[in-house]
């Protein structure tokens, strides 16, 4: 009697995960295609199949704590194969977007961020906030001469605010990911899973393999998907490494803003962005165009790429507006590209640009624990038919 589990289904769960995208999960029958034809999914202990499982059941505490979800890259050859269009690939990817909310607190800005009902009052604190400073430096008025965005905003009133900004974001995400640590834990009941196990283990080669993007050739997902994951990834990099070194190179050595054209931060930005911008519209054209492969694109998939290609564009275009000489335009735009840079770091714990940190856990969690095995390789089955089920 003692040994066995005791199941807490949670319908309002199930609900949710459908309403963020695995609307067809209650369709699974519970064939195993799916566990089959992934690729990334291993021998002894496969995925999806059991989680379409759980997620009809609304067992949340099980999924949650499940590495699996996190293994799987979205490359939908489950949901192209299953014959009852359950769309494995795309409840994967609905759970993920749960976990985001789930874990990170406050646990009502989760719920709002999902919730495309409220992004105006998510943007609206941003814009309140930067108003009142404008309004603190007397810069409520465009400034006159030539156009230097220091003049509007100085950096030594933004500088502190997204500093502590950051600090804050960062400590809400270091509890959201030992808080999905624990569960984890709680979920699977591996016994070797310290940090220090997992430093001393594959980090290093984990980090590698990251970086190359190497599970997308793994899992088979299309070359154009590989490829603008990587530019908006490696773009949005170029990024940090140009804040950075912009905001050390103020303090230490005087860097005077804007930076001439031909310095090598402002190239690499530039580069960086046309990067981003092409990632955002590749990923953008296949989300429309490509059918069951591409997977359903739920709200915060949109929210994220449709924030990373308006900040960059504005990015760009308020270069492009201080040159011409137009300031009541770049001024403008400037505000709105720092609003929205707010809102981006601000919210990171709850979007969907979480998921490089769960993700990264998750495979080290499984790689430390011996978990993501290998897969042995069979041809891929023909997909069946409803016709063909004889019941
Ligand atoms: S292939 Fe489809 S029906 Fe079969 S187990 Fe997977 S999700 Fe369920
Ligand atoms: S989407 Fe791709 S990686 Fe994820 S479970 Fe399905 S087949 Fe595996």
């Amino acid at each position: 009697m003692n040994n066995r589990d005791l199941i807490k289904p949670d319908s309002n769960f199930t609900k949710e995960v459908i309403g963020l995208g695995g609307e067809s999960l209650k369709k699974c029958f519970q064939c195993s295609t799916c566990s089959v034809v992934c690729t990334l999914s291993p021998d002894d202990k496969p995925f999806p199949r059991k989680e379409m499982l759980w997620a009809q059941w609304g067992l949340k505490d099980r999924l949650l704590g499940d590495p699996d979800i996190w293994l799987c890259h979205q490359c939908n050859d489950c949901t192209v194969h299953c014959p009852r269009d359950a769309g494995p690939g795309n409840v994967l990817a609905a759970l993920r977007n749960y976990s985001f909310g789930h874990y990170a607190n406050p646990a009502f800005l989760g719920k709002a961020f999902r919730n495309p009902k409220y992004l105006p009052l998510l943007l609206l604190f941003p814009v309140v906030l930067f108003l009142i400073l404008l309004g603190a430096t007397g810069n409520l008025t465009i400034p006159e001469g030539e156009i230097v965005f220091e003049h509007f905003m100085p950096h030594i009133i933004l500088d502190p605010v997204f500093l502590v900004l950051t600090g804050l974001i960062f400590v809400i995400v270091a509890m959201s990911l030992s808080r999905f640590w624990r569960d984890m834990k709680k979920s699977t009941g591996s016994p070797k899973s310290s940090i220090t196990d997992i430093i001393s283990g594959s980090a290093i080669s984990k980090l590698i393999e990251f970086l190359q993007h190497k599970k997308f050739y793994e899992c088979g997902s299309s070359r154009i998907r590989m490829l603008s994951h990587m530019a908006i990834f490696y773009g949005c990099m170029s990024f940090a490494l140009v804040t950075a070194s912009v905001f050390i190179g103020t303090y230490t050595v005087g860097l005077e803003l804007p930076m001439a054209q031909y310095h090598p931060l402002k190239i690499i930005a530039n580069l960086g962005a046309i990067a981003v911008i092409t990632g955002c519209l590749l990923i953008i054209v296949r989300r429309l165009s490509a059918g069951k492969a591409t997977g359903n694109s739920s709200y915060l998939d949109w929210n994220l790429v449709i924030l990373i290609l308006i900040v960059t564009s504005l990015g760009i275009l308020t270069e492009v507006l201080r040159l011409a000489d137009l300031a009541t335009a770049a001024y403008v735009l400037y505000f709105i590209h720092l609003v929205l840079v707010f809102y981006g770091i601000a919210y990171f714990p709850y979007s969907k640009l979480a998921h490089i940190l769960y993700r990264s856990l998750a495979i080290l969690y499984a790689d430390s624990n011996n978990m993501g095995g290998k897969k042995t390789l069979s041809p891929k089955p023909r997909k069946i038919r409803d016709s063909e089920i004889e019941i």
